[in-house]
């Protein structure tokens, strides 16, 4: 039987062609023409302040905690529903974790929640743009400028994603937030294999950002002629991937528009197809704020409960589809269990046990897409 995969990366085709010219004009190692051209692409598209290139997304929020200036003591609020990366950015620089719970109709972070877990000692809020779904941004940042804290959006699912504003304003995800994360990991939208961006949008992180990517040294400025000689100016790190990695995501770029058309498309059939039997069997489809435009990056179905998922993904399986659930709790986690304070977290727990996610992929084909409905909606 030919099994359908969760997730196949997608190739433009130009990408070898773009790989080829990195190597062999001789400029392998970072910050080369292909990283400019990808950075000002995203900085001119997004309007995002100013962006780096990283080799993952959790580089990228390594590089916010650090640029917070995260210290042992400080809280980070971030919902439980979230990649470990979310955390380990924070947890690194010694940060205590807070988590808030997801909402009950989407599985991004409770806006309302938010406030009653500031402590003098809160440092930021991590909202996570869960499935590229805008989190209330307007609510969010009022809350970080009366209590002085910072937001850094992961916006790692969230590329070509928007938050339309009460003034009716329409602003990329990941523009709004002081920095804000993405990732190019082949299983989002955009790829490189592995990759990742940091957005500076608090341009007072701006030259701090660019001297922690480069190892601690001024060396960005050295080469734009700003300082007759480089070296060890601060803390820093290898953020940078190779030109090789930027070219590849340069040929991604480029195709931005008909990769979106193309996802957006097999998300609507998904959802246009499964209303019906999802109503009928208490399932929820993804739901989009009037706030949120949709990427289609992800399509999720919550299950009543556990049994009903595990029944769902055994009889996708037993039809050669692979279809996956998605993040166990981080507070619950054998690693943060014991230094959680407790709280219950019902939403983060339901989407641990219920959420479940179907193949959604550029490749995909109308083939492919039928058969998946054809076996959630035909019960036997
Ligand atoms: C994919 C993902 C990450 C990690 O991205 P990498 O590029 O693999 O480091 C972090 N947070 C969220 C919400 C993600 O979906």
């Amino acid at each position: 039987m030919h099994t359908i995969p969760f997730n196949k990366p997608h190739l433009t085709g130009k990408e070898a062609h773009y790989m080829y010219d990195a190597v062999y004009t001789g400029k392998l190692s970072g910050n080369g023409k292909y990283t400019h051209k990808c950075q000002q692409w995203f900085e001119n598209t997004f309007g995002f302040g100013k962006c780096l290139l990283t080799t993952s997304c959790t580089d990228a929020l390594e590089m916010a905690a650090i640029l917070i200036g995260i210290m042992p003591g400080d809280e980070v609020i971030l919902p439980s529903y979230t990649f470990v990366s979310t955390a380990n950015a924070f947890v690194l620089r010694g940060a205590k974790l807070v988590f808030a719970d997801s909402r009950k109709d989407r599985p991004g972070i409770d806006e309302a929640s938010i406030e009653a877990l500031i402590t003098p000692n809160t440092k930021a809020i991590v909202p996570v743009h869960y499935a590229g779904v805008a989190c209330d941004m307007d609510v969010i940042m009022d809350i970080a400028s009366r209590y002085g804290l910072f937001v850094v959006e992961d916006a790692a699912q969230a590329i070509d994603s928007y938050y339309i504003g009460k003034d009716g304003s329409k602003r990329a995800l990941g523009s709004i937030g002081h920095l804000a994360a993405f990732s190019f990991h082949e299983t989002k939208n955009i790829i490189s294999g592995e990759g990742g961006m940091l957005a500076v949008n608090d341009m007072q992180f701006a030259d701090r950002a660019e001297i922690i990517w480069e190892k601690g040294t001024n060396r960005s400025s050295f080469f734009r002629g700003e300082v007759d000689k480089y070296g060890w100016v601060d803390v820093g790190s290898s953020f940078l991937p190779s030109e090789v990695i930027a070219a590849f995501l340069w040929a991604q770029l480029e195709n931005i528009q008909e990769i979106q058309q193309r996802r957006i498309s097999i998300w609507s059939k998904y959802v246009e197809r499964l209303s019906g039997w999802s109503k009928a069997n208490n399932i929820a489809l993804p739901f989009l704020p009037e706030f949120a435009t949709n990427n289609a990056h992800m399509l999720y179905l919550v299950c009543t409960d556990l049994e009903q998922r595990t029944a769902l993904l055994n009889r996708l399986k037993d039809n050669g589809i692979l279809a996956v659930f998605h993040y166990i709790s981080l507070h619950s986690s054998p690693f943060y269990e014991q230094k959680h304070d407790g709280r219950e977290l019902h939403e983060t727990k339901r989407y641990s046990e219920c959420l479940l996610r179907l193949p959604m992929y550029y490749d995909l084909t109308e083939e492919e897409q039928d058969k998946i409905i054809n076996v959630l909606i035909n019960e036997k």
